[in-house]
């Protein structure tokens, strides 16, 4: 290239921030944002995110400083994806389930200066302000679909837009790698990590998303995946890039989800398998034929394939993607291929399962020796971590240089996740670290037992643990929840259907009946079942 620099004009500030102020201007007329009554149009987006931001500004609050939002998927949650890091904040997303102390923990970790939450979540903001030296500036979101409960505060977030400027510039950011959002993991040990992600990250994974799932223009977006979670995968950013509509949703009930895909035709949603799951058990009413394309894309946790087979017979197409907190949600997909549409649908199913290969946005995956780092040979059975690299992995964790170091120990991301790396070069997810069985020196994937279990008809949800055993060490023990019509079956029928599935040494020991307890996003706590299965020897 002659020893040209890139010029100044290449250095241009990439953020997902200004996919907005392009929608805003192509198209100010088509939906942006629909909520129970509530309908918006781009161009009215476009100036409620601006009034946010000169809102914000007016409050003196600038670039590097800590926006929080405790809020459900409501148009608010929405609008401080972009009016907050307009204002050159960054937007910590907290987990409306989490209690006072650990709200606390993280808004003085933060250095939190305006806190926006919904009513619903008064009592907890409230408790949680009150442990703080340094008070934040409250703001209070009073959603007409929620309409109950004691003020949060006295200043009302549509109050607050009317301080602000509806035709305010916004300036980029100097800096593409300034920090965007902050999002707590949860944190089943020690005090939760704040991920930091940046601008040029989220832009990019706001793409990757896009692409993986060939999105076209103008996709109506159901919001089942909560947007505190991972910035909701990113895609409050990606959905505005591509001018599409967010159909928002306060709370996921599986009839209501089946019955706002109908009404709006919904073509895209996102859900952990739990979610999926929820809408394969809905009344057969509910679930009638679905006469228009929708598009499913589900991560988070390992779908099993049965359930993938349940979800495309209702006519909903399925992708299956793999991630973590710490690269903006998803990161790897099982890539589809053209040759496999002949095959059964169970077969389908089978490969659909699997994690896939990476994002065209991420520069690169591995399954490795995790002392080593030596990739493992991809002949579908050496166990090894996931390694991922490239500009859609966080910036780190806030104020932790240890744990951030050791997070990318040898320059990749470690995932602590255990995976095989088939022929083709797809990966497919045994197990966590920490949650890989090992009985009598044999590694065990819960995931497969799991798998097995959730083919017998009576299953509504399994999860399989260690349980110790003098013998073994370790064997698997399954929790399990039947579905309602079936709770006649026992212990001895499900762990005779097992030994159909699996090799004996991967049977349940053990097969406890009981509901499952949840994470807010719809993972199973397993290091509780964990706990439940050691008390019971
Ligand atoms: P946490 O569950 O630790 O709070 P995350 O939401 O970031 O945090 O969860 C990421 C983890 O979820 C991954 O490390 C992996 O174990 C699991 N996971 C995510 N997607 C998938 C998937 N498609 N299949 C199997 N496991 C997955």
């Amino acid at each position: 290239d002659q020893g040209l620099e890139p010029c100044q004009a290449n250095y241009a500030v990439q953020s997902p921030v200004d996919f907005l102020e392009r929608t805003a201007s192509v198209y100010p007329d088509q939906p942006s944002i629909i909520h129970g009554a509530i309908r918006y149009t781009w161009a009215e987006t476009g100036e409620r995110c601006r009034r946010l931001a000169s809102a914000l500004a007016g409050r003196g609050i600038g670039r590097g400083d800590t926006v929080a939002v405790m809020l459900p998927n409501i148009p608010a949650m929405i609008e401080c994806h972009f009016g907050v890091p307009m204002a050159g904040a960054v937007l910590n997303s907290l987990n409306v389930r989490q209690d006072a102390p650990a709200i606390a923990y993280m808004l003085e970790h933060s250095e939190t200066r305006v806190v926006i939450a919904d009513r619903e979540y008064g009592e907890v903001i409230r408790q949680a302000v009150a442990r703080l030296k340094q008070k934040p500036l409250l703001i209070e979101v009073d959603d007409p679909e929620y309409g109950e409960g004691e003020p949060v505060s006295e200043l009302d977030y549509e109050a607050f837009l009317l301080e602000g400027d509806p035709q305010a510039e916004w300036s980029f950011p100097p800096d593409e790698w300034d920090a965007i959002s902050l999002n707590y993991t949860s944190g089943t040990t020690g005090n939760p990590k704040g991920v930091v992600y940046h601008h040029r990250g989220a832009f990019m994974q706001a793409l990757g998303n896009q692409t993986a799932w060939s999105m076209g223009m103008h996709p109506v977006y159901l919001w089942t995946l909560p947007m505190f979670h991972c910035n909701g995968w990113c895609f409050p950013w990606t959905i505005t890039a591509m001018a599409g509509t967010h159909i928002c949703l306060r709370r996921v009930d599986p009839e209501k989800v089946l019955q706002l895909i109908r009404a709006h035709q919904v073509t895209h949603l996102c859900g952990a398998p739990i979610v999926l799951n929820a809408l394969l058990n809905a009344s057969a009413e509910a679930k009638a034929e679905l006469r228009h394309e929708v598009n499913a894309l589900t991560g988070g946790a390992a779908p099993p394939a049965q359930l993938i087979q349940g979800i495309e017979e209702m006519g909903v197409r399925v992708t299956h993607a793999y991630g973590l907190t710490e690269v903006y949600g998803l990161v790897t997909l099982c890539a589809w291929k053209p040759e496999w549409d002949g095959l059964p649908l169970d077969q389908r199913a089978r490969l659909k399962a699997r994690q896939g290969v990476r994002y065209q946005t991420l520069a690169g995956t591995m399954v490795a020796d995790p002392r080593t780092l030596k990739p493992v040979p991809k002949d579908g059975k050496t166990l090894g971590e996931i390694f991922l690299r490239g500009n859609t992995v966080m910036k780190g964790y806030l104020k932790n240089p240890e744990a951030t170091a050791d997070a990318f120990r040898g320059g990749w991301f470690h995932t602590g996740d255990l995976a095989v790396w088939h022929k083709d070069g797809y990966m497919e997810i045994r197990d966590r670290l920490k949650d890989i069985i090992i009985s009598g020196g044999e590694n065990i994937s819960t995931i497969e037992v799991e798998d097995a279990l959730y083919k017998h008809p009576a299953v509504l949800e399994a999860a399989v643990v260690a349980g110790p055993d003098e013998r073994w060490g370790e064997i698997p023990c399954a929790f399990v929840t039947l579905k309602p019509d079936s709770d006649d079956v026992t212990e001895d029928e499900i762990i005779a259907f097992c030994r159909q599935h699996l090799a004996i040494f991967k049977v349940p020991g053990k097969v406890v009946f009981t509901r499952l307890p949840k994470t807010s996003t719809g993972k199973i706590r397993k290091f509780m079942l964990r706990n439940q299965a050691k008390e019971m020897q």
